[in-house]
């Protein structure tokens, strides 16, 4: 499977993908944010360089906070189009990262449920322990905390949210 470059037959037109996206992001805000989120601009590009998909070294994506006169950015890679629920997740996992970017709320207060370190630990067994810990680096328990519930509300279970 060729991941570097995104396969639009599946999505009829480039168009369709964006739309998709905004539509998508709409929602998401709605129903998981209170819409207290500002836009993102999302864009889809080729992949480039190693695969890091939100740093997690699975998926494909990466977000940017807004710099000057630019707004906030999630990238996807074409491993994160592979179909609409793939690009669901991908799209709501950056929109946790641009949450936990844009608000500072009681930042040490958040508690994730227990079973959500299982998922973790089953996912990065056997592999090169630095991983558990470069993405435990890059997603704090408050990230974690807000998983769960986006998750939840999206109705995904946590290990597909998290990895699927
Ligand atoms: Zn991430």
């Amino acid at each position: 499977m060729n991941l570097t470059k995104i396969d639009y037959r599946k999505w009829e037109s480039k168009k369709a993908v964006y739309d998709f996206l905004m539509n998508q992001q709409k929602k998401i805000n709605k129903v998981c944010f209170n819409n207290a989120l500002t836009e993102i601009d999302v864009q889809v590009h080729p992949m480039t360089g190693r695969v890091d998909l939100f740093n997690n070294l699975f998926c494909g994506g990466k977000y940017l906070p807004a710099g000057k006169g630019l707004k906030p950015q999630i990238i996807l890679f074409p491993c994160a189009l592979l179909n609409k629920d793939v690009a669901k997740r991908g799209l709501a996992h950056g929109m946790i990262h641009h949450w936990e970017h844009s608000f500072n709320d009681n930042p040490n207060g958040w508690n994730y449920p227990e079973e959500l370190n299982e998922i973790v630990y089953q996912r990065f067994k056997g592999k090169r322990t630095s991983r558990e810990a470069l993405w435990r680096e890059r997603h704090s328990s408050r990230f974690l905390a807000k998983a769960y519930q986006v998750a939840r509300k999206l109705n995904i279970s946590l290990e597909n949210f998290l990895f699927g």
